[in-house]
């Protein structure tokens, strides 16, 4: 089997559906880490650090960015007990330390951090792709450090640390994708991590991570561009028109289209082969459905909308979306769309 549940071993599962801070609001008895070291504190890590701070989940929170902007707003939101531009210092006495940045970013973050990172800490990342990334990192990784990285499926499409929130990985699924060979109690303890921050958490090889997620997530991501470029060069048709005229299906086109374009850039940057043999595939697909349009096929057409109608119900029942008409959107900002 290329993936399980990840085993249970503080108990900690969190209630089924997602919701409002007061279902995540309980402390632990127990922080989990002495110290957490959070680099990267845009939406994914601030979302973070508002979670562990408040589940205390460690005993201490420090936080690490490149940008004076962002170190700014952390201070002022009052994230952190430490906030720092130092990533050599801010990971030198942390027994987890979770990237956070683009994944184009990570190799280079880990070049700077390596020689700090402590004997027996764990190294976990938070990045839509994951091959790519533990290529990068593994090679760099000190003897004794552990590397499990990990990737949360929960987003919207809002950057930076104003953006985050704490329940944004509440019922969400959290895909682990430990490299060949990782030590079974540092896996164990970044699952626990992810349980405890409302996550519902699976484990994966970082190969099957990266094809599941290309179909799941990569190749909607590049259509929702693609259209939404489309709309934007047609000529017959007035920018005003486009956006007066949008109908539901456009404007979620849209607001996937509007996610961060550093982030998106790399994610099709370093999850290419996956992406390439999805969009085959897809290709295919549409020739497919291109064929049934001509043709007045209307019973293939209304065969695929009912297949695919009940994999939507499917993702209702599993409480990953909700039946409100507005795809529960209003329900701050949980249900936007994830990488
Ligand atoms: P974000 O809001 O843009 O935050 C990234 C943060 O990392 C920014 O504050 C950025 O600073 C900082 N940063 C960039 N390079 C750095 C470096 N070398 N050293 C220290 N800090 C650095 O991005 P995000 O949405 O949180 O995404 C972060 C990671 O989570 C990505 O790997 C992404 O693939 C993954 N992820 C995202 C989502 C999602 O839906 N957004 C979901 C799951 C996973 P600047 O702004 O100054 O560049």
């Amino acid at each position: 089997m290329w993936w399980k549940p990840c085993g249970n071993l503080w108990g900690n599962r969190l209630a089924d559906s997602r919701g409002s801070e007061s279902s995540l609001a309980g402390a632990l008895p127990e922080p989990l880490f002495a110290q957490i070291t959070l680099i990267g504190l845009g939406l994914i890590g601030s979302s973070l650090a508002r979670v562990i701070a408040m589940r205390k989940l460690a005993a201490r929170l420090v936080l690490c960015d490149a940008s004076d902007a962002v170190l700014g707003r952390l201070r002022a939101l009052k994230l952190g007990d430490e906030v720092t531009a130092d990533a050599g210092a801010a990971v030198r006495s942390a027994d987890l330390v979770i990237l956070c940045v683009p994944v184009g970013a990570s190799a280079a973050v880990m070049t700077q951090i390596a020689p700090y990172l402590s004997t027996g800490s764990i190294l976990s990342d938070v990045g839509s792709v994951k091959g790519a990334v533990v290529a990068a990192l593994a090679p760099l990784l000190p003897e004794g450090v552990h590397l499990v990285p990990a990737h949360p499926v929960a987003g919207t499409e809002y950057s930076g640390p104003d953006a985050g929130f704490a329940t944004l990985f509440h019922n969400r699924w959290c895909i682990v994708t430990p490299p060949d060979g990782a030590a079974p109690e540092a896996v164990e303890k970044v699952c626990a991590f992810w349980r405890a921050a409302g996550s519902n958490v699976e484990t994966m090889t970082p190969s099957h991570h990266d094809l599941v997620l290309a179909i799941t997530s990569h190749v909607p991501h590049l259509i929702a561009y693609n259209i939404v470029g489309t709309a934007a060069d047609m000529e017959e048709v007035t920018a005003s028109e486009v956006i007066k005229f949008s109908a539901g299906g456009f404007r979620d086109f849209t607001r996937i289209a509007a996610s961060d374009p550093t982030m998106w850039r790399d994610v099709f940057l370093y999850n290419k082969d996956a992406v390439l043999e999805m969009l085959g595939r897809f290709n295919e697909d549409l020739a497919a459905l291109q064929r049934m349009i001509r043709w007045g096929d209307g019973d293939g057409l209304f065969d695929l909308f009912t297949r695919t109608r009940a994999i939507r119900r499917s993702i209702i029942e599993q409480g990953q979306e909700t039946q409100a008409a507005d795809f529960g959107r209003q329900d701050h900002g949980q249900m936007k769309p994830e990488a």
